[in-house]
């Protein structure tokens, strides 16, 4: 019987994963013999006697392949959302041989040099301006992961790169074992000023975990959050940010520390190997930024200032706290609670208020709204897909001439073996090369699931964020180009931020508010004065949480920097922090020792500014839009859809961008948005 890892997929819509028939013995046969076969393909590829072209060799290469994707794209789903502990040994071995196959790919020689022919005659073989774009990006990958080098450094850098998936795997598992404990609440007093909603989520929590008429504070973000921002139990809040924070640092099996830097090293002797200054400057040459320089330059442009609402913010809380005779100073554990309070008082508005408004399903609905309006895209949902959960829901998608264009998956809720946070996963990506293929995506969250039958309430925050994941989906759906390589979301780390970014603008718009922000209860829209109130309060807490991800960001490149520095990590994030003049008030966003960005592999290493860096461009592109009229402004979303969500990776981003907007993106645009004034002198 054939492994159904490996076999082509059946079902509607062009085929779809067979979640249904996934075993987790299953994952490292099929691997192998999707590894073999790739490696077989090449070396067909390498070894044809006829002179290299576009078409026997860069072609060729997209055409192969395909075993592999099916199969890492499930095993991707497994080791995101369904991580348990067999998978989790299946990962441990697997990493290192797909980290030495994907070495043995780039190190076949011939092949290299096939590619290299064809990229040299680029300019006057009559290629297309996508199929050179993708001959330059495949000649640089190749290069830059080492095709270049001799024999002796190519197995050093391939012992480097398998040495590095192994601690990437061993740093992903410790934090998801940290993330899966909790902090365990016997007493109702326990719960005081805790909403009801929050209440029942940690009830059920409990339930879950065989505790029954017990609470459990899950270690997870979209749990631990909520608490410390209603929880007046001053001691519980500190043990809870006391766990959250030291996820990964904890001094026992599970500590991340010395995982880490000896990731650094490693990185930094990689670098070195492929010719590089620092593992920074490696990353970022393939990016929008370009240089660790320039991403640092914009980094900068807005800490000081953030810094310095940092402590207005710390100055009205603590005026608060004082009013209330708590005789406290304001500590990091305080910092959401205190500020809720604040706002609360200048704003008079509190989350609790907004979130009977916000129904997860509504929110969803809203989301299919918007990509109607802005991209003429249309959900429907399907029943006959085979999911790996029964809490995985999907959808057909369909342009607005009828024809079907992707699926969605839908994956909200928190689980044990499920990464925290909130992801979009392509299970398949969009081209017109090897028949006209439809896309697959997902997105993924972690909402407490409430009592069965009652709707789940989400927070503002958690709201912008399903807008967020839900903006990199439309991103994969729209994608309409002829090479999968060139597929969608496949675009430089600061780009593909930007879309995602950018739909976050429509949550706020009084279109989606007025139709889908309706009371839990009674079924009211949200009243207008409750929605101006929320407008004029998004500027509140940028302080906090500009500088939450600044210090994250900032930390993240002068590691990758200067990685003979982060020999002794605490020192390393202690010191760094304290030159940058870290407000002693607040944390970074993610410690070194949970930062997955930065440790679980090597895609958001020295990148964690792309969000910054991305978000420049967000802010200036809503601005074509409102100067245009409004939000959906139909001609504005045209060239939204013409050449930023439908390109993918077919056209330089910075041509992208200036092609829509009709100019660079400056930062004004970003800093207005962040309740900043704008520098005097231009950044980008
Ligand atoms: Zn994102």
């Amino acid at each position: 019987m054939q492994n159904p890892l490996i076999a082509k997929w059946n079902g509607p819509c062009g085929g779809v994963p067979p979640f249904d028939q996934v075993k987790v013995e299953d994952f490292k046969p099929a691997l192998e013999a999707a590894m073999a076969e790739c490696l077989a393909e090449m070396d067909r590829i390498a070894g044809d006697p006829a002179a290299p072209t576009f078409a026997n060799t860069i072609e060729a290469m997209e055409k192969g392949g395909r075993m592999l994707d099916r199969v890492g794209n499930i095993y991707g789903v497994y080791s995101s959302t369904m991580r348990n502990a067999a998978f989790q040994e299946v990962e441990r071995e697997m990493e290192p041989k797909l980290a030495a196959f994907r070495d043995k790919v780039v190190q076949n020689e011939k092949l290299f040099k096939r590619i290299a022919a064809v990229y040299d005659a680029r300019e006057k073989s009559g290629l297309d301006a996508e199929q050179k774009r993708l001959t330059w990006l495949k000649y640089q990958d190749f290069a830059r992961s080492g095709a270049r080098l001799d024999a002796p450094a190519k197995k050093k850098l391939s012992d480097i790169n398998q040495r590095l998936a192994t601690l990437y795997t061993e740093f992903s598992q410790n934090v998801l074992a940290d993330e899966n404990t909790a902090l365990l609440l016997d007493e109702e007093s326990d719960l005081t000023g805790l909403p009801q909603p929050l209440r029942d989520a940690a009830a059920q929590a409990a339930k879950e975990r065989d505790q029954s008429g017990k609470w459990a504070i899950l270690n997870t973000r979209s749990s631990v959050e909520p608490f410390l921002t209603y929880s007046q139990r001053r001691d519980l809040r500190r043990r809870v940010w006391e766990a959250f924070v030291s996820r990964g640092d904890n001094g026992n099996e599970r500590d991340n520390k010395k995982i880490i830097a000896e990731i650094v090293k490693l990185r930094g002797e990689r670098a070195k190997l492929l010719g590089y200054k620092s593992h920074a400057h490696w990353r970022l040459e393939m990016s929008m930024a370009k240089t660790p320089e320039r991403a640092t330059q914009l980094m900068e442009a807005v800490w000081q200032p953030a810094v310095k609402r940092v402590a207005e913010e710390v100055s009205d809380m603590q005026a608060v706290a004082d009013k209330e005779g708590a005789g406290i100073r304001i500590e990091p554990w305080d910092y959401r609670y205190y500020a809720e309070k604040v706002r609360k008082a200048k704003y008079d508005v509190d989350d609790n208020e907004v979130m009977p408004y916000l129904q997860l399903e509504n929110l969803r609905e809203a989301m299919f709204w918007v990509a109607g309006e802005l991209l003429d895209l249309h959900f429907a949902p399907v029943g006959n897909v085979p999911v790996y959960h029964p809490d995985v829901r999907v959808w057909d998608v369909k342009d607005g001439a009828g024809k079907h264009v992707a699926l969605f998956y839908f994956d909200p809720y928190a689980r044990a073996d499920k990464s925290s946070g909130a992801w979009m996963n392509a299970y398949r990506n969009q081209e017109r090369f090897d028949g006209d293929v439809t896309t697959i995506v997902s997105n993924n969250s972690n909402f407490v699931k409430g009592k069965p039958g009652e709707p789940i309430l989400v927070s503002w925050d958690d709201a912008v964020t399903l807008f967020h994941e839900f903006g990199h989906a439309l991103h994969g759906i729209s994608s309409d180009v002829r090479y999968p390589s060139l597929s969608g979301t496949n675009v430089d780390r600061d780009y593909v931020e930007f879309p995602s970014q950018l739909l976050e603008h429509w949550l706020a718009t009084p279109e989606v508010l007025n139709k889908y922000a309706s009371h839990c209860k009674t079924g009211e829209p949200i009243p207008q004065s409750l929605v101006k109130k929320i407008e004029r309060a998004s500027k509140f807490n940028k302080g906090f949480e500009n500088v939450e991800y600044l210090s994250s960001a900032l930390v993240d490149m002068r590691m990758h920097l200067a990685p003979d520095k982060a020999s002794d990590i605490s020192e390393f994030e202690r010191g760094t922090l304290s030159s940058l003049g870290m407000p002693k008030e607040m944390v970074m966003r993610h410690r070194l020792p949970h930062f997955g960005h930065l440790f679980s592999g090597d895609s958001y290493s020295a990148g964690y500014y792309s969000y910054l860096w991305a978000d420049t461009l967000s802010a200036d592109a809503f601005e074509a839009f409102t100067e245009a009229g409004g939000a959906y402004d139909k001609n504005v979303a045209k060239k939204l859809r013409e050449y930023v969500f439908s390109t993918g990776n077919s056209v330089d981003p910075a041509e992208s961008y200036r092609a829509f907007r009709g100019r660079d993106a400056g930062i004004e645009a970003l800093m207005r948005r962040r309740g900043f004034a704008p520098p005097l002198h231009r950044q980008q």
